[in-house]
């Protein structure tokens, strides 16, 4: 097994890769009723490059997507966002179906060394996630701005979102702020829904984990809550069909 392999069934148990996830996941959805004819989807990644072949996937597998992404991949379209989103859907026979992937994302190289990542072009390599990288870098020098910054709205609001979960005084590593990222993701996700999906019409699915950048470009996911709304009942969806 080699270093990455192994730091990636330590840090992800049970990660698979991108495009098993993407194809799974809409085999399991379709045994729902769910199909790119009948189904809408929505993402939510960072907005770094590197998250992108996730998207255009989905893309593929879905027809289209509508695009939630801030840096992180946080939620900050607010109700206006996912209403707008929602409207776009497709009506057949009066039911909406909608399926919301959310994630974060974290690089992970051949040594399995969290957090880096080497880009095509670039001799150094770089972190990612970037922009939670920065929050680390600033929880470590224990100096830690949480105003909201009209130069720098996302970054802000990402940190006051962040900064809320980690107990007091601790300085959480990459790999453990990037998991607090995806809880954080997920409960917003779930409170706009919430606010915003009428169950009563709506049947909806939530896949969210965290996306993972390998070596070699390759990419995986490791998949933390997928379930599927009938009627306001969640029902776990398996993805090892
Ligand atoms: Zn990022």
């Amino acid at each position: 097994m080699s270093h990455f392999e192994s730091a990636l069934s330590k840090y992800f148990p049970n990660s698979m890769p991108q495009d098993e996830f993407v194809r799974h996941s809409y085999e399991a959805l379709q045994a729902q009723g769910f199909r790119a004819q009948n189904t809408i989807a929505f993402v939510s990644v960072c907005r770094d490059e590197l998250t992108l072949p996730l998207v255009e996937d989905i893309k593929k597998t879905w027809g289209e997507a509508f695009i939630f992404s801030s840096l992180a991949g946080m939620l900050f379209l607010g109700k206006t966002g996912f209403l707008a989103a929602q409207h776009h859907a497709p009506n057949e026979e009066g039911r909406e179906r909608h399926v919301y992937f959310a994630f974060p994302h974290i690089a992970l190289d051949f040594q399995g060394q969290i957090g880096s990542s080497t880009r095509p072009g670039r001799l150094l390599s770089s972190q990612a996630c970037g922009a939670l990288h920065g929050f680390q870098k600033e929880l470590a020098s224990r100096t830690v701005n949480l105003c909201l910054d009209p130069d720098d709205l996302e970054q802000s609001l990402l940190k006051q979102h962040l900064f809320r979960k980690i107990p007091y005084g601790d300085v959480p590593d990459l790999l453990v702020l990037t998991k607090i990222a995806q809880i954080v993701i997920l409960e917003e996700l779930e409170r706009m829904i919430n606010l915003t999906v009428n169950q009563k019409q709506t049947d909806y699915a939530v896949l969210t984990g965290i996306q993972i950048h390998g070596p070699e470009e390759k990419d995986f996911i490791w998949p933390c809550e997928v379930y599927w709304v009938n009627t306001g009942n969640r029902k776990i969806l398996s993805l090892h069909t």
